[in-house]
């Protein structure tokens, strides 16, 4: 039976050192750091997201607000917001809530986001930092809150054969890099890889960043691998995640659950990059 990762506790001790490294902030530079949340369109999913962010904001001192605009504004009003947001030295972190309504530029829209408050690391600059092993940029939230899980359970991950489902800028790719850079072997599969289950069984650590209930199945994973589940779907009234949570338990050494795994990881790793790009501006 699989050690369970308790991402929800992990993620409260990030919060706790976050929440000590605002006021100190704080009481040197006389503000708050800030979040600015821009939300496009009525997605009750995206809704839920940017209400857990404002939450998790206020718990650690962090001041934030969300700027909801209906999806029938233009990408160049979106783009001309974000400027806005940019040149405005009350704000800190600036996040363009994803997905964006069908019909949006969502490249253009992220690419003018300012490189020192992109906070979900997704503008050019910050990607390619990424990938140099450059540590001033910004890297996306989930795959550095799934790290410090990984962390959590002791397990080296230099000389292990790492395998990541998903290829997604936000999570598989630089999720792959992050494990390169701690010296695992990583092999990324797609929608397009042949023998899933061949693959992901080669996994000492395998990431599921599929956004598809349950692919991953017990049979799938090699014994004893640590799995860490990114999935959240939504399945009726349940969420779920792209593990099959029961099998997998059977054959992993180590898992993390859906909801309460890598979800409050996330918003743990949004305060601390909010956090850093307070400062960067302030220096
Ligand atoms: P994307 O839809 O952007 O990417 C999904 C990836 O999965 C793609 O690379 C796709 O391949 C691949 N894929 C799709 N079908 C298969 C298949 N049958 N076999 C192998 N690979 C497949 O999703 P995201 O990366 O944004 O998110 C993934 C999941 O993680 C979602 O459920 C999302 O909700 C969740 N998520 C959770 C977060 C959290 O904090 N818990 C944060 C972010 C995401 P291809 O590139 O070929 O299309």
């Amino acid at each position: 039976m699989a050690q369970i990762i308790d991402g929800k506790l992990i993620a409260a001790k990030v919060r706790s050192s976050v929440a000590e490294e605002v006021k100190q902030f704080k009481t040197k530079n006389g503000l708050a750091p800030k979040l600015t949340v821009v939300l496009v369109g009525d997605d009750p999913a995206s809704q839920i997201y940017v209400r857990n962010k404002e939450r998790a904001c206020a718990e650690v001192g962090i001041a934030s607000e969300v700027r909801r605009l209906p999806s029938t504004i233009g990408s160049k009003e979106l783009l001309d917001i974000v400027r806005q947001l940019n040149s405005d030295p009350t704000v800190h972190g600036v996040l363009v809530q994803l997905p964006l309504p069908a019909g949006f530029d969502e490249r253009a829209v992220l690419d003018g986001i300012d490189p020192k408050k992109d906070v979900d690391g997704l503008h050019p600059l910050n990607m390619g930092k990424l990938l140099k092993g450059d540590g001033s940029g910004f890297i996306p939230c989930t795959p550095q809150g799934i790290v410090e899980l990984i962390l959590s359970t002791g397990i080296e991950m230099a000389g292990k054969q790492a395998v990541v489902v998903g290829r997604s800028n936000i999570v598989g790719k630089p999720m792959a890099i992050l494990l390169l850079q701690k010296n695992a072997t990583v092999t990324i599969c797609h929608s397009k890889t042949k023998n899933l289950g061949e693959v992901t069984k080669q996994a000492d650590i395998l990431v599921a960043a599929v956004g598809s209930p349950q692919i991953i199945r017990g049979e799938m994973i090699k014994s004893g691998a640590l799995v860490v589940d990114v999935g959240t779907n939504r399945v009726g009234e349940k969420l779920v995640g792209d593990v099959d949570f029961d099998s997998a338990e059977e054959r992993a050494g180590f898992i993390t659950p859906v909801p309460g795994g890598v979800g409050p990881m996330t918003i743990a790793f949004l305060l601390k990059n909010t956090l850093k790009a307070a400062r960067l501006l302030s220096s």
